[in-house]
């Protein structure tokens, strides 16, 4: 097959949002009774899964503070739900284990769970917290933990797995993806906003429609649109703060504890399901008891066969170069500059052992290789799913995405004319109009 001149529609980005995007979009034609073949085309400069979604944790949950983001997870958790084999999805659950400073927040989520059907069941009170868990693990240690939220559903996917079973979707019903194809800019008529063509190093893509799924290189993108690099947001007092970066990127701070994976097993020799902490207790280290934070601190892992032992991470940092500056490629791992530090994993490995005492002693087994990445936030660190010209849809998930595997085919939805209102929370005039997402107590930006 030779390179093409032109097609309908053009996603940029195998990762998850666009491939569920073409999946669905291949879907819709189909149901209209038309042909796929030629029309829809996936571009990537390297290849499937080789940005955030093939090296995300993988953890699929519903436990947000956001009234909007819980409604469009419990979407996304349905399309995981439809097939778990081809997605490698564990649907073990999910808990959010937190101390006091969160109890009422995660209260509040509860009960939204419950008003949208979200099985979940809700824990209070310290002894009914530690009773709760050690009912799950015997070894659980973990102070000053006032609730838990047990998440029924959700769990976890393997990560570059569930990306090539969804690739395969996609290209079944006639996608084309192609590696290797850098996207370099857009032609645009004089007189009009739209796209006509997508430039590549490989040459020119004529165009009716463009996707962008470009998960951390979302400010290339919007830069390439011109869009602005600075906004007004309008916060939830009313109050405007002028000239605020569009994007901002943060390090995630991911490892792996190479030990037996089932050594995590319940008490009953079953799966866990994600454990996800956050308190205020003091930290200490496992290695020397040094004090290592007295604030808030928060860690999540998992047994995962596909990382080979304790798979997880902690709360990230904020990168501080300026966001111009900051070289996204090479990406991951392969990066130079953002890979997880040493005091990651003294303070994970560390506050492992502080939930449970089957982790003590076990810092020598931390895995030294290079993991974690960064991921490109908003000004409120949510999504923006949103048409920026006449025919070029953005998905820019602000880093809370590998979970969101039915966004993708929302945006493929609006594209053929239907909009979503479970996308209409995350537009980007929502800044300017002062329609932001409530806050909550959480350590980390994306709670
Ligand atoms: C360490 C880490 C752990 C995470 N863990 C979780 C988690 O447990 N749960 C969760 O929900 N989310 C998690 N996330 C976030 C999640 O991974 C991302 O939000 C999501 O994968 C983004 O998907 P995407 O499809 O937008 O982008 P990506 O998966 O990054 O795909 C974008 C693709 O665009 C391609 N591309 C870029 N520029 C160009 C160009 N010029 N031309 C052509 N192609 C281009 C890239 O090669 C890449 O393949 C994690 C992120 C990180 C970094």
């Amino acid at each position: 097959m030779g390179f093409p001149d032109r097609a309908e529609f053009i996603i940029v980005g195998a990762g998850i949002h666009g491939l569920s995007a073409a999946w669905r979009l291949a879907e819709r034609l189909i149901d209209r009774g038309e042909e796929v073949e030629g029309r829809i085309i996936v571009l990537d400069k390297s290849g499937i899964a080789s940005g955030a979604s093939g090296i995300a944790c993988g953890v699929v949950r519903n436990n947000y503070f956001q009234p909007a983001m819980r409604n469009l997870m419990a979407h996304s958790v349905g399309v995981w739900e439809s097939d778990p084999e081809a997605f490698s999805y564990h649907p073990v659950g999910y808990m959010q284990i937190s101390c006091e400073a969160m109890r009422n927040d995660v209260a509040q989520i509860y009960s939204e769970q419950q008003a949208i059907g979200y099985e979940s069941v809700f824990i209070e009170g310290e002894q009914a917290s530690t009773h709760y868990m050690r009912g799950i693990f015997d070894d659980w240690q973990a102070k000053g933990v006032t609730s838990v939220l047990h998440e029924k559903r959700g769990g976890y996917a393997n990560n570059t797995t569930s990306i090539y079973g969804l690739a395969k979707k996609a290209e079944a019903l006639g996608v084309r993806i192609m590696s290797g194809v850098e996207v370099k800019g857009f032609v645009t008529e004089d007189t009009s906003a739209a796209v006509a063509a997508v430039d590549t190093n490989r040459g020119m893509i004529a165009c009716d429609h463009v996707i962008v799924g470009a998960g951390p290189w979302v400010r290339d993108f919007w830069n390439m649109l011109d869009l602005p690099k600075q906004i007004a947001v309008k916060d939830l007092d009313g109050t405007v703060h002028d000239n605020v970066d569009m994007w901002r990127f943060w390090q995630l701070e991911e490892g792996v504890l190479q030990v037996d994976p089932g050594m995590l097993l319940t008490n009953d020799g079953k799966m866990p399901p994600v454990i996800h902490v956050d308190t205020d207790a003091p930290l200490y280290s496992d290695e020397d008891k040094s004090l290592i934070t007295d604030e808030m601190w928060g860690i999540y892992y998992k047994p995962d066969w596909h990382f080979g032992g304790i798979q997880g991470g902690a709360a990230p940092y904020k990168v501080e170069t300026p966001v111009d500056d900051v070289a996204i490629d090479p990406y991951g791992p392969s990066s130079p500059e953002f890979v997880s530090s040493h005091e990651f994993a003294h303070m994970w490995v560390s506050a492992l052992a502080h939930c449970q005492s089957r982790f003590e002693g076990k810092m020598p087994k931390y895995h030294r290789e290079p993991s974690g990445g960064i991921g490109c936030f908003t000004p409120d660190s949510f999504p923006v799913f949103d048409r920026v010209r006449d025919n070029v849809t953005i998905i820019a998930d602000s880093n809370h995405g590998y979970k969101m595997l039915g966004v993708g085919r929302l945006v493929a939805d609006e594209v053929m004319g239907d909009e979503q209102e479970l996308l209409k929370p995350f537009r980007f005039d929502r800044f300017e109009k002062g329609e932001l997402h409530p806050t909550s107590s959480s350590p980390f930006p994306w709670s």
